[in-house]
Formats: structure tokens, sequence, C-alpha cells
């Protein structure tokens, strides 16, 4: 028997019309860098968003199913971008401005972008590579910058502002299949090409309420969220669509995402949410313990990407009174997995065992562990196994490029449609989540398993250890052991027999690493996670000995 209830699609140009209007007094803050913040409201962001739609449409001839990129910092323009491309129709593609140029050109490339939003001070960066890029029609610039470097090229060039002015203030939007392709967005590709993942209006709609729902980041329009995490990197979480759903304030960094203007930004500002990769308040810990500012409005800062060292999260909570909330997702999973809100009637130390696993799943993301020989493992909080995922904003497949297929590779998809993310961890009985590793960083020690992340955790818990990271080197006699790679606060005199000793009161004997290397920094993927590739190549080289 069906229901009698109205099959009414899901889609951003909802999100769109609800937040111009019943949340039309929110705002969106872009930091500037000079003092002065600009400030639009969700009404003005809105009517902007329908302006760009007309310009994109009637200006530039941008059609349903286009894929326009964006090449842009956090900030009030980007928003705008991310209502009005996939209202029309067409697809929103954030491009990742870290990414080493061939990455970015043959992303361009294999999305086959027509247009490209850039932000004027990222012209450095994009005009050496158009050359290359060769489906791009057209280069909207936003803000300032030097557009001589594009003196020459052969897209057209346009100024956003020019182009948006003077355009109706209505749009007739198309009526889209919540199936359809809103956004896109490729993984940092570690190994082979990188990967598309395109979401869809349904997806994005869905992953909109729940990103502001209690049990994730909880937001409203009382709040005002500060997403660090670039509008690049997995939609920023998702908060830019969440936010302009139930009129959430926006505090955008644009391109300071340094510490101490992060630190100038919150104590003025004064947001109450905040979203960053560990590094990131890393970084604002140090800059706070040397140069103190105000950040006691923060009231919860979603913290995810890479696993969160359980002292930064104690150093918040006992240095600052800020509670970090650890969160677990992927690009593929748009991001929103798990999030690590402990359950009702715990306190203390129970509490803190469960804010610091990665967190428990909501009811639309199903999870399973799948162990070493193919079976589902059970939820004892013991047994072992790659994590396995599937929901309505779960990727099921990797975009194929224009007419071809989609992209269903064997490691990333079960034969089943589940999502294999290549992380391994435990699951309680009652559903939180521990990741022990990535699959690809997991330590093989003569038949038994080192975490990696065990390993940096308890070492990052020493006074004197800025950063750590641990990656598997080879070893005759147990196949792999551990490398610790460490960054000595500054001023520090420690040496590894101290680490040594300090780390073998806190963990088995035999998985206290033989080989050390202390290090000047980290180094850094394009999105702040530790690239544990380039420590592996930097010792096979010999470069760490
Ligand atoms: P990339 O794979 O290019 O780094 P993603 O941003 O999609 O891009 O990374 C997703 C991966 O990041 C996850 O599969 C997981 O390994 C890691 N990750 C994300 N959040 C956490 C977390 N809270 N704890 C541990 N690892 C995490």
């Amino acid at each position: 028997m069906l229901s009698t209830m109205q099959d009414v699609p899901l889609t951003v140009t909802r999100i769109l019309e609800h937040g111009t209007v019943v949340h039309g007094r929110s705002r969106v803050t872009t930091w500037t860098g000079d003092g002065e913040p600009h400030r639009r409201s969700f009404r003005e962001v809105g009517l902007r968003a329908v302006r760009l739609a007309n310009a994109l449409r009637d200006g530039l001839g941008v059609s349903e199913g286009d894929r326009v990129a964006t090449l842009m910092w956090n900030n009030a323009e980007h928003m705008e971008a991310y209502l009005a491309i996939p209202s029309m129709g067409s697809v929103l593609h954030t491009l990742n401005l870290r990414l080493p140029a061939d990455q970015l050109v043959w992303i361009v490339n294999h999305a086959a972008d027509r247009v490209v939003l850039v932000n004027g001070s990222l012209l450095p960066l994009l005009a050496p590579l158009l050359p290359r890029m060769e489906p791009l029609e057209h280069i909207v610039v936003v803000g300032p910058g030097d557009r001589g470097l594009l003196a020459g090229c052969r897209p057209a060039v346009h100024d956003y502002e020019e182009l948006l002015a003077g355009r109706p203030a209505t749009y007739p939007w198309p009526e889209l299949d919540e199936r359809s392709a809103a956004a896109m967005c490729y993984t940092s590709g570690t190994t082979g090409d990188p990967k598309g993942v395109v979401y869809s209006h349904r997806s994005v709609y869905l992953h909109s309420m729940q990103v502001g729902s209690a049990e994730s980041m909880g937001l409203t329009d009382h709040d005002t969220s500060l997403p660090v995490v670039p509008m690049f990197h997995v939609n920023a979480w998702g908060l830019p669509h969440a936010a302009f759903m139930s009129g959430v304030n926006l505090l955008m960094p644009d391109r300071f995402l340094q510490p101490a203007p992060l630190a100038e930004m919150i104590e003025s500002e004064r947001p109450t949410h905040a979203a960053a990769v560990p590094t990131i308040w890393q970084g604002l810990l140090a800059e706070l313990t040397a140069k103190p500012r105000d950040v006691s409005s923060l009231k919860r800062v979603t913290i995810g990407g890479s696993a969160c060292p359980p002292a930064l999260m104690k150093a918040f909570d006992e240095q600052l009174g800020v509670q970090l909330c650890h969160a677990w997702g992927m690009t593929e999973t748009s991001p929103l997995g798990t999030v690590a809100l402990p359950p009702a009637g715990v306190d203390g130390e129970e509490e803190w065992a469960y804010r610091i696993t990665q967190g428990r799943f909501p009811a639309s993301v199903e999870a399973r562990l799948i162990g070493p020989d193919g079976a589902v493992m059970p939820w004892d909080s013991e047994s072992a196994g790659e994590l396995e995922v599937r929901g309505p904003w779960i990727a099921g497949a990797y975009y194929g490029g224009a007419g071809a297929e989609p992209l269903r590779p064997e490691d990333k998809f079960s034969p089943d449609g589940w999502l294999r993310t290549g992380d391994v961890g435990v699951i309680s009985p009652d559903g939180y989540l521990t990741l022990t590793d990535r699959a690809k960083d997991v330590i093989k020690s003569g038949g038994e398993w080192i975490s990696s992340v065990e390993l940096e955790n308890e070492l990052m818990a020493h006074p004197d250890v800025a950063e750590a990271a641990v990656v598997a080197v080879p070893d005759e006699r147990w196949g792999e052991r551990p490398l610790a790679t460490v960054v000595l606060v500054e001023g520090s005199t420690t040496g590894y027999a101290e680490l040594r000793d300090f780390l073998a009161t806190r963990i088995a004997r035999w998985q206290v690493p033989e080989r050390w290397a202390i290090i000047p920094t980290v180094p850094k993927t394009s999105v702040g996670k530790f690239d544990k590739k380039v420590i592996r190549k930097s010792y096979a080289d010999g470069e760490l000995d």
C-alpha cells in the first residue's frame, strides 16, 4: 500500500528560497584582514545568488547540467555560488586550491568545467594553468587581484560585480529531479588519479538537516559558526547549506587561516561554533598560549578530518573552557559520518572515554565492520575490521567523466554496494566508532598490528611534543616496525631516550618504536592532514636516519 503523502523533491533551491526569506536577517560576515569585516544579510546573499544565476545563464550561456567551478576562499560570494549554481540545475564544482598544479588541471579537464569563479587573490595560481584547462570558456574574477595576469588568455574574463549588476531579482527556477547532481568534489587522490564524488540535491538537503540537528552540530539562528574548514574541502563539511537552511550566522575567514587572525576574529566576532581539522586547533592553542585572547564565545568546536589527539581536547577543555567535539567523515560521505557526543547519564572519565572516540552514527548512516577474512564483525569494542557504510548521503560510485559510466572500483565499493572507507577500527555495543588507523597506515609488526594513531596520541600527550607522526617502515625481522617522527615544542631538549621511556609507561613495550627522528614540522596534505607518504619517502631516501 502506498502512502498518501506528497512527493516533493528535496532541493538546494528550497534551501535558497527559505533562507533568503525566513532567515533574511542572519548574516554572512567575511573577514577582510584590515579590521573592518564585510557583512551581508542572508536576504542580500539570497538575492545576489538569484542575480548570479541570471548572469550565468544570460551572460555566459550556462545551462542545466553544466559544471561551474569555484577556486575561492570561504566568503560571502562563495556562499552565493553555493546557492545559485545548484538551484539553476548546474553543478557546483569546488576546486581545492592547495592541490598540486597537475592535479588541478586534471580535475578541471575531467569535470569539463565551462566556467570558473576565482578570487582575485588566487589569480597567480590559476593564470599559468589556463592554457592546459581546455574546457574553460569563462573566468569570473571575484574581488581584488592582479587582472593583468589574465592578459591574452583564451577564456573570456569577467568581473563578478559587473556581471551581477542590473540582473533581474527573480529567476524561473527549474523543477529539478532531487537525484540530479548539485555539487561535486574530487578526493585528494593519495594514489592514482583524483576521484570525483557527485552530490545530489537530495543528499545535500538531507545532509544539511543532519548537520543542523542536535545530535550533530546542533545549530540555530542564535549561533554564529566559523567554518575554518575550506569550502573546497567536502563543502566545508556541509556547513554553508546547513546554515542557510537554519539561519545560522556564518563567520567566513576568507584567506586568513593562520592562528593569529583566527584568534583575532574569534575574539572580535564571537562565534559560538567552529569547525576545522586538528592541525588548525593545534596552531590556535599555541597562539593562545603565547598571546591570550578571549575565545569564550565558542560553545562547541567540531574537529575531524584526522584523529584528534585526546591531549588536544583536554587542553582546550582545561585551558580555554572550549569543548572540542570529535567527528569522522570523508569526501565520499558528504562528509558527516559520526559525531562524538557522549550519551546521557555519563560524566567524568566515562564521558571522556566517549568523547575521544570518533563518535556515533546517525540513523541515516548504516555501518558494518569487515574482518580480515571478509566476515562482518560484532560491535563489541574489540573486534576490528574495515569500516563500510551506506546511506542517503554516501557515495555509491565515482564520476566517470562526461558520457562515461560511473566508476565502482572494487577496493572502494563492496559487491553489495557499501562504501569501503579504508578506515580500520572497532564499534562499541552502543554504536560508537573508534578508528585505530587507515588500512594503509597500520603497522604490521610480526603478525600483530600496531595502531599509528595510538602511538601518535600517546606521544602528543608528552608536554614537550608539539606534533608526532608515526609510519610503518620495513624491518628485516618483523616485516614492519614503527618510525616515530616528532616535532618538539620550541626550546625543548628532550631526547629519544626520554620519549621512549615515556611511551613504555603508556603502551605495550613491544610497540615502542626503535626508530626515531626529530623533525622541524610534520608535512601536511592539501587539507592539513599529516602527509605520511612524504615521511615514508624521506625515510626511504635516507633523510631521516
Ligand atoms: P582524503 O582521503 O583525500 O584525505 P577526506 O577528507 O575525504 O580526504 O578524508 C577522509 C579520511 O580522513 C577518512 O577516511 C579518515 O581516514 C580520515 N578521518 C576523518 N575524520 C577522522 C577522525 N575524526 N579520526 C580519524 N580519522 C579521520
